[in-house]
């Protein structure tokens, strides 16, 4: 039942795990056997998720759903803390709430405050709270952020969220160095850069999948072959949507 990618591991928290692609791999791990939290701000979509995910769980699985907001330090300290108490040691940590509400340059500032908050300081938090207890331990780990193709591409139209994304890559590079050269290793950081992926976060009304997207499992499905092969960079293949937006990006940057 485990996968290779995650073959050492059992308990995972999940940032932003009460939807889209969060949820997906909670929902995954725990079918690969892992004990699960997740952690989200939005109560409404915590509750679904639990119900669904408790169909997923075998009895002897433990399964947490936690209410907090990634931009909320010492709600996210009290969270580990609890996480800790009932699951262990944290072996996967998925950094992964993230918004997108657009953005224009001299928009309101409430716009760059949440998006640079949640997307960027979401995952510096996580992985500043949850990291050094996973490291304690010296037992494997894996601390997975969800970065976007926006973050590389900078597409022109929604500079905040490109911005932020931008940023998430060079936090995890960054973490990433670290983990290898200074604290031996044992647990590890992956990037995971979605193409378009059809969620609550770009549905915007529509119920059926658009031509070139995936779905969440899908994303999750690569995500885990890319672990498997033990690559830093998890850059989903592109969708059609996507690769008109690079194609926009390449004639706008001529
Ligand atoms: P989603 O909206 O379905 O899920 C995001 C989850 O994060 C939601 O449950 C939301 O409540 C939670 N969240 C938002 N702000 C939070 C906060 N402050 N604290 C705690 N939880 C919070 O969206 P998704 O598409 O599954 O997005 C997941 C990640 O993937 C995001 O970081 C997003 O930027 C990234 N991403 C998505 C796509 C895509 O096409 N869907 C593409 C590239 C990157």
């Amino acid at each position: 039942m485990h996968h290779p990618a995650i073959a050492p591991l059992h308990n995972a928290v999940i940032m932003g795990g009460a939807s889209g692609i969060g949820l997906a791999a909670a929902r995954k791990l725990l079918r690969l056997g892992l004990n699960v939290a997740i952690v989200d701000r939005d109560i409404g979509s915590l509750e679904q998720a639990l119900k669904e995910l408790e169909g997923v769980a075998d009895d002897g699985q433990k399964l947490i759903a936690a209410a907090c907001d990634v931009t909320d330090r010492v709600g996210l300290e009290k969270t580990a803390r609890h996480i800790a108490t009932q699951l262990g040691h944290v072996h996967v940590l998925m950094n992964n709430a993230g918004i997108q509400p657009g953005s224009s340059i001299f928009g309101e500032e409430v716009e760059w405050d949440a998006v640079l908050s949640i997307n960027l300081g979401g995952i510096i938090n996580g992985t500043r709270i949850f990291g050094p207890a996973m490291l304690a331990h010296g037992q494997p780990g894996l601390i997975i952020n969800t970065g976007s193709k926006q973050g590389i591409t900078t597409p022109p139209g929604d500079p905040a969220y490109n911005v932020s994304k931008a940023g998430v890559k060079a936090f995890t590079e960054a973490l990433e160095y670290e983990l290898r050269e200074r604290e031996g290793g044992q647990v590890r950081a992956a990037l995971l850069i979605p193409g378009f992926v059809f969620t609550g976060l770009t549905a915007r009304g529509r119920t059926e999948l658009p031509a070139g997207a995936w779905t969440a499992d899908q994303t999750v499905d690569y995500m885990l072959t890319r672990l498997t092969a033990g690559d830093f960079y998890i850059l989903c293949p592109d969708g059609e949507v996507t690769r008109e937006m690079d194609e926009k990006r390449i004639l706008w940057a001529a």
